[in-house]
């Protein structure tokens, strides 16, 4: 080892990506006595293409990451009703905006949601590192591994070492590609786009409209406030092959053609460009973890696939790995069997709930059995509270055989 190599700054946990998961990650690693190394390639606040619908349950996590949800409500909107629409144009209503008041889910803008948890995150950490992208790793022969970034500002490499990686490095995670976990696969794979779009009031309603041409998918109006709403589509590249048009060229067709999208946003204009990203969605077969590395939020592809919400799991996938990883970081040794227990965690916990999600998503591909499940859900409650219990919920396979489940699924009023 020459003189350089002892000068390598040695963390117990470095983390990469700064996003939910990635700040998450480092207030609970922290919480267990274990400063991390926080990096991200940016600076923050950053933009994050995404539909900023955050579910009811993730604030229950926010919460416990110490925040006040009316506090964080005073950057978004609080939203009261939920709108599917099936490509026939039939509507299904899940909440009521006059005689429910309480809060379904919310809207947030990642740039200024991502900025809350970061400025929280760094608080957090041992050292926060911005502007530097992760490269690659090797193990080396004393048992750490050697981290290798760049400086983005100078271009110049630098080095880590530690004992314990955590990719939260979104849905193109190098670190997942360095581990040689989750290789890409287009069967598992949402693309979304998003456009924000302002100059008229909108509800607190949330529109989930599913056109035939973006099925699979669909097309949503996410209102952050009162007079801007994120607009935006997600789907499968079989857009391509059933109709020869990009994503691009469907959206732009269906904001200009569907009646239920020019009726929520009559009066409403663009804002800003077109912006997409890739959705890596949970039905993506194989391992979250390698000898020294966990993978959390996107980067492991914790993405509802079928909703292709994903914070909720950023969140929740990033609290236990800094649980279990912890542990493994303080009884020296985080090779994969140390780390199992993690990937038992998800498969049981998480994974029940994205295969029934991922039939949904089966369902879906098809125009006549998503235009009869739609269809029906807008005229019949039990098939529209089967849909809203199924849709985007991580449920865990007993609960089919619990007859209270059924039973709130007769009753329940919407
Ligand atoms: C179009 C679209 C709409 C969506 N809508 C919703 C929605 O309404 N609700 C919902 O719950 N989910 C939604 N999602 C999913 C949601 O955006 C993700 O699940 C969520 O962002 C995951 O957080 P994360 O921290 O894992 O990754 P990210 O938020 O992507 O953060 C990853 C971070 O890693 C950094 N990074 C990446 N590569 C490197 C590198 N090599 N070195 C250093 N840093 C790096 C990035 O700069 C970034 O800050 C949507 C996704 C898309 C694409």
């Amino acid at each position: 080892m020459n003189s350089s190599e002892n000068t390598i700054p040695v963390y117990p946990v470095v983390i990469i990506g700064a996003g939910p998961a990635g700040s998450t990650a480092t207030i609970y690693f922290q919480r267990e006595g274990i400063a991390p190394l926080l990096v991200d390639r940016e600076t923050f606040p950053r933009d994050k293409v995404c539909g900023d619908g955050i579910p009811m349950k993730t604030f229950n996590l926010l919460t416990d990451l110490g925040f006040d949800e009316d506090k964080l409500f005073r950057h978004g909107y609080k939203i009261h009703q939920l709108n599917v629409y099936s490509p026939d144009h039939q509507r299904t209503r899940f909440g009521n905006l006059k005689r429910d008041a309480s809060t379904k889910s919310g809207c947030i803008p990642r740039y200024v949601f991502d900025d809350l948890l970061f400025q929280k995150a760094r608080q957090h950490a041992a050292d926060v590192w911005l502007n530097h992208r992760f490269e690659s790793y090797q193990w080396e022969a004393d048992g750490t591994m050697r981290v290798t970034l760049v400086d983005l500002t100078s271009g110049e490499k630098k080095y880590v070492r530690t004992r314990l990686l955590i990719g939260a490095d979104g849905g193109k995670s190098r670190v997942a590609r360095a581990a040689g976990l989750l290789q890409k696969n287009r069967t598992h794979r949402f693309d979304g786009l998003r456009q924000y779009f302002t100059g008229k009031t909108f509800d607190p309603t949330v529109h989930l409209i599913y056109d035939e041409r973006t099925l699979p998918g669909y097309v949503w109006v996410f209102p952050v406030g009162e007079t801007r709403a994120n607009v935006g589509i997600m789907t499968d590249r079989s857009v391509r092959e059933r109709y020869g048009k990009t994503i691009r060229e469907v959206f732009e067709e269906v904001l200009a053609t569907n009646p239920d999208v020019r009726r929520i946003l009559d009066g409403a204009r663009p804002e800003d460009e077109i912006h997409g990203a890739p959705l890596p969605l949970g039905s993506l077969p194989g391992p979250r973890i390698a000898d020294g590395v966990m993978l959390v939020g996107d980067a492991g592809a914790f993405i509802n696939p079928v909703t292709g919400g994903g914070i909720y799991f950023a969140i929740l996938t990033a609290r236990e790995a800094a649980r279990i990883g912890s542990r493994a970081v303080r009884e020296g040794d985080t090779r994969k069997p140390a780390l199992a227990e993690y990937e038992n965690w998800w498969r049981k916990t998480i994974l029940p709930g994205f295969e029934y999600s991922d039939r949904l998503r089966w369902w879906f591909k098809d125009e006549k059995r998503a235009r009869w499940f739609l269809n029906k859900c807008s005229t019949n409650r039990i098939f529209a509270n089967f849909f809203i219990a199924v849709y985007g919920r991580p449920l865990p396979k007993r609960i089919f055989w619990n007859p209270l489940f059924w039973l709130k699924i007769l009753l329940h009023r919407g």
